[in-house]
């Protein structure tokens, strides 16, 4: 089966956050369940750099204000479609906010344009290529199931909802959405365009990156403003856990740790503790464990109640190590309780893959208390160099961790802690347990070996994905044969909406584009 995955980021070409992992490993993943997967990115200079075999497959006179082409490439093992269109992604850096952190004023244009083509390319525009099913991530590719109304089945995977994509309604025009759709049965979202409001409403199905996450995103807690929407579309929407790419998060064979080690080899674990004391200046002594963090420093990720419960902590001999970037609030906090309890707190602020490679293999435990957390990648490394994650109950770390609470330890099954609510007083109480248990050696190391044989590769995600693509192709082709309709909530509209922006999509979507 072929598939078309349509992405913002692909590690290791170019990558903000998660997406760009899924988006990079996801295809090697599904290669081996018989899915082949071509994946449509932007051409921003950092993918453009990488490319192999570039050939171009098409020519736009004017795809949304300027000269473009679809290129095809491979870069290492992806197989891409690549849209070099100078005036949209010849930028250098982050690719959406310029160097004073605003985001580029053409955002909407910029990801229109990746949908749109998604589109084209999905409707039949390369000759010789036809994806049984097109697979749109997060917002910036989320107008593609809206473009493609009638063409082949869609799916849409939300990674985070918190960024929907919200533009002003007057580019409607520029971006080519006809204006049957441009309502609230359509993209419109609260007076203005969502891009992945008009995702989740016009998908064959949604995903999201973990079961508990897709629960959550239904309430209006959790919803952000979608959760309507979610509910409604609730027959559709499931949730498949991430995974971590195994080989380069291996403790067997890590090029940037101390000590490799595998499951029957935890005593090495010392050797990686006293090699990252030495490097983050923390004091040698053995006898107390080491709390590791690797995160973006922000709210979500619950940075300040690390803050809060850290010098109780520190007084009941723990150490820390912890390394991130982002809220400049919360890194003062941390910065100063580092220079507080100097030599038991350490601090290193930036990105740092080597760093982050020894926390994973020196620390006891890994905190996560993130308010929200669509997958969490960090407790999957971390529980294959078995640094036991003590997590908050939410979203990914509710299926990714398990607790060592009683059930968990008599069965044998814990790899963890969670807490729950979200609150300092339920963190606290779980910081305690696991001091507890971590003076018992024995069953620590059962935790520990627990969590080191957890599967945390792509493997079974693949399979699940797998699955879903097919049953989506097998409904949606259903449909067609029968002429049985969309789902309830858009049966009178679906058929009727969709013959129209076919014909339009033929054709190369610049000739009519006239600027915002
Ligand atoms: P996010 O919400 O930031 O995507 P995830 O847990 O899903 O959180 O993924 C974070 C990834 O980024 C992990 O692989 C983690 O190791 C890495 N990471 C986060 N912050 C840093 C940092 N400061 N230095 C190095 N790696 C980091």
């Amino acid at each position: 089966m072929k598939v078309l995955a349509v992405t913002s980021e692909i590690y290791p070409l170019i990558k903000t956050g998660g997406l760009a992992d899924v988006a990079g490993a996801l295809p090697l993943a599904l290669a081996r369940q018989g899915v082949r997967v071509r994946s449509l990115v932007p051409g921003y200079p950092a993918v453009l750099g990488a490319l192999e075999k570039a050939r171009p497959l098409h020519e736009y006179e004017a795809l949304h204000g300027g000269k473009a082409r679809l290129l095809e490439a491979r870069a290492g093992k992806l197989e891409l479609f690549v849209i070099d269109a100078p005036h949209l992604y010849r930028r250098k850096g982050n690719p959406y906010v310029d160097e004073q952190g605003g985001d580029w004023k053409d955002n909407a244009l910029r990801f229109g344009a990746l949908a749109k083509v998604a589109a084209e390319i999905g409707s039949g525009l390369v000759p010789g290529y036809q994806p049984a099913l097109v697979h749109a991530h997060d917002w910036q590719a989320g107008l593609t199931p809206a473009y493609l109304r009638g063409g082949p089945p869609t799916v849409i995977t939300v990674h985070n909802l918190a960024f929907q994509g919200l533009f002003p309604s007057m580019l409607a025009e520029a971006l080519d959405l006809p204006p049957e759709i441009r309502t609230m049965e359509g993209v419109e979202f609260h007076g203005r365009i969502g891009f992945l409001k008009a995702g989740l409403f016009f998908a064959d199905a949604i995903t999201t990156v973990s079961p508990t996450y897709a629960a959550e995103i239904c309430t209006p807690e959790e919803g952000m403003g979608l959760d309507g929407l979610l509910r409604a579309r609730a027959r559709v929407l499931s949730g498949i856990c991430n995974g971590i790419d195994t080989n380069v998060w291996s403790p067997r064979k890590d090029p940037h740790i101390a000590a490799c080690f595998g499951v029957d080899e935890l005593d090495l674990k010392a050797a990686n503790k006293a090699a990252l004391r030495e490097k983050l200046g923390l004091e040698a002594r053995p006898d107390v464990p080491i709390f590791g963090v690797i995160s973006r420093l922000t709210e979500q990720k619950g940075i300040d109640l690390i803050a809060s419960v850290l010098p109780d902590l520190v007084e009941r001999g723990a150490q820390f190590a912890l390394l991130g970037a982002g809220d400049q609030r919360l890194e003062a906090r941390l910065r100063e309780a580092a220079s507080r309890y100097r030599g038991e707190v350490a601090l290193f602020t930036g990105y740092d893959e080597a760093l982050a490679h020894m926390i994973q293999a020196g620390s006891d435990a890994l905190l996560m208390p993130s308010r929200f957390e669509p997958c969490g990648l960090t407790q999957l490394a971390a529980l294959r160099y078995g640094t036991l994650p003590i997590v908050s109950r939410v979203g990914g770390l509710a299926d990714t961790v398990i607790d060592a609470n009683e059930a968990g330890l008599s069965a044998g099954v814990a790899t963890g802690f969670q807490f729950t609510p979200v609150r300092e007083a339920a963190f606290r109480r779980t910081l305690e347990r696991a001091l507890v248990l971590w003076q018992d050696k024995k069953s620590w190391r059962r935790l520990q070996q627990n969590a080191m044989r957890s599967r945390v590769g792509w493997g079974t995600a693949a399979k699940l994905y797998a699955s879903l693509f097919r049953a989506v192709v097998k409904r949606v082709g259903d449909r067609s044969v029968t002429g049985a309709r969309r789902e309830a909530s858009r049966d009178a509209s679906a058929p009727k909406m969709r013959a129209a922006p076919l014909r339009e999509i033929g054709k190369p979507s610049g000739s009519k584009i006239s600027k915002p």
